[in-house]
Order: structure tokens, then sequence, then C-alpha cells
């Protein structure tokens, strides 16, 4: 099942796809809540009604909406830094022993279809094509033959990057390189588990205006899935909605000679194997 949100009179609506067209899940069963983050609170139940609301439900154009990114509202945004090992090395660092952490803020979100700005005080912004994990049933302490247990599906992401912010600042900004407004595109839908038999292996792909930038697999990740949901739930309580970006495998721009940055007018693609394309047109940001 693909399920993604879209902005209704009232706040964020949830919607399933189906043959290019959506279907509003509380109008096709009105038990059902509102919006994404409260569907996945009731977990697996809620989500098997769902797909009984999006099977018997009537199909409207996507075009007549404004899409927002699958969970539009998320409590947390993590990202996971350096997690294929040619990635770390193109970057200049020794892969990982222990997952490197950091976050954006939920208003980096944007949807398939919109724009990503290019900060007037950044000149290096940079692309990074990843797995995205989303939390279903939350939980702490979670146990790693247990995690995948606490996932509900998973979409294409973006972690856009300002390199000059996240490497040049004093103290290295990673969060602040990382949270600029649009830079966390997310979607086109989030595809639920039982549609993805092995997230741990599947093909990753970014392309700028149709060139191929980034080609890997998920069976590259230094920490897989798994292990990331174990590791976090260390610190933090996942909840359901909250968002693991997996890491970026080889290619990025800034480590190329010479190096590539996004610019006004590009698009931007994230695909990943079974899970759909993200595409993004990149803008200036306004004076
Ligand atoms: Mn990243």
């Amino acid at each position: 099942m693909r399920l993604t949100s879209y902005q209704g009179p009232h706040g964020s609506r949830v919607a399933g796809l189906r043959g290019g067209q959506f279907i509003d899940l509380q109008e096709a069963d009105p038990e059902l809540p509102a919006s994404m983050k409260s569907l996945l609170c009731l977990g697996t139940a809620g989500l098997e009604r769902a797909a009984a609301a999006l099977a018997k439900g009537t199909p409207r154009p996507l075009t007549s909406v404004r899409l927002l990114a699958p969970v539009p509202d998320p409590g947390k945004i993590i990202c996971i830094g350096l997690n294929y090992a040619d990635h770390a090395r193109e970057s200049g660092v020794a892969p990982p022993e222990e997952p490197v952490l950091f976050n954006k803020f939920p208003t980096a979100l944007v949807a398939h279809g919109e724009p990503i700005v290019l900060p007037r005080v950044s000149r290096e912004v940079d692309y990074e094509a990843e797995l995205v994990v989303v939390i279903g049933r939350g939980g702490r302490h979670i146990a790693r033959e247990r995690a995948l247990e606490h996932v509900a599906g998973y979409c294409p992401g973006h972690d856009v990057s300002a390199r000059d912010w996240q490497l040049h600042k004093p103290g290295k900004q990673w969060l602040l390189g990382k949270t600029f407004d649009t830079f966390a595109p997310c979607g086109p839908a989030l595809v639920t588990s039982d549609e993805v038999p092995r997230p741990g292996k599947l093909r990753i792909q970014f392309r700028l205006n149709g060139r191929t930038l980034q080609d890997s697999n998920t069976d590259q990740l230094i920490f897989p899935i798994d292990e990331l949901v174990a590791y976090v739930s260390q610190v933090c309580t996942l909840e359901p909605g909250d968002l693991i970006f997996t890491g970026t495998p080889p290619g990025v721009g800034f480590a190329r000679q010479p190096p590539i940055f996004l610019r006004a007018g590009d698009v931007a693609e994230v695909e990943i194997e079974g899970l759909g394309v993200l595409a993004n047109p990149v803008v200036a940001e306004e004076a």
C-alpha cells in the first residue's frame, strides 16, 4: 500500500495512492483518522483498515490537490551520517565504528514535486539520495531482532546539504547545514513494510537533470536498518511517524573533481527500487 498526505482545508489528510490517483482514506471510512501520524498510531489494525478503505474508495486526480510529505509533521527527523563506507572515504574520514547521528527540523520537509530552495547564504548546496525509514510502533530500548516490527514503511528521501555551513562553520554545524527550509524532500509515498520484503537490498540512485550521479544498493549500509532503530532507541523514545534518513551512498557533489552543486533550474531525482521516484525542481531563494 502506498500512503501519502495532502493539504486539506483544516490540515493534512492521509490518502492512499492507486493507479496514479488518490483516495482520501477518511472519506472512504469515516472511522479512520484524518492524518498520517494518527493513522500510524493505530498500528497494524489501522493499516489493515486503511487498505480496506483504499480498495473501496473513489479515486480523484492527484493534480487537484497539493501533495505533502507522507508524514508532514513528524516528531523527529533523525539522520545517519557516513553510513556507506565509500561515502565516508570520499568525505575524507574513516568509516565510523558506531552510527553518526544528526537531525533536521520538520520545517525542512517538502513533498515530491515541490522546489528545493537554494539559500541566499550558501554557495555549496549538495545532493544525497537516501532511504527513509518511517516508524510505526514506537518504543524505547527496542531489541534489534524485533526492530523491523517497529517500521511502518519506507520512502525515498533527499538529504540536501549546504556543505559550506556543514563543514566550514565553527564546530562543524551539521544541523544548520542540513536543515535549511526545503532540505528534506520526502516521497512521493510511504510504501508499507509488507510490500518491502528486503529493505536492506534495494537499488538507490540519484539523478541530476537525468544524469546518474549516485548508483548503489542499501545492502552497502554499514549499519543496517534494524541496528539503526535499536541504536537510536537506546537514546530516545521512537514514536509513530518519526523518520530516519539512513545515509547516502558515494558520488556526492562536493567530493567530485570538479565539484557539482545544485543550481537554479536543475531537477533532482532520488529513485529507490520498488519505492518510486522523488523529483524536485531547484530554485533560488527570492531576495
Ligand atoms: Mn545524509
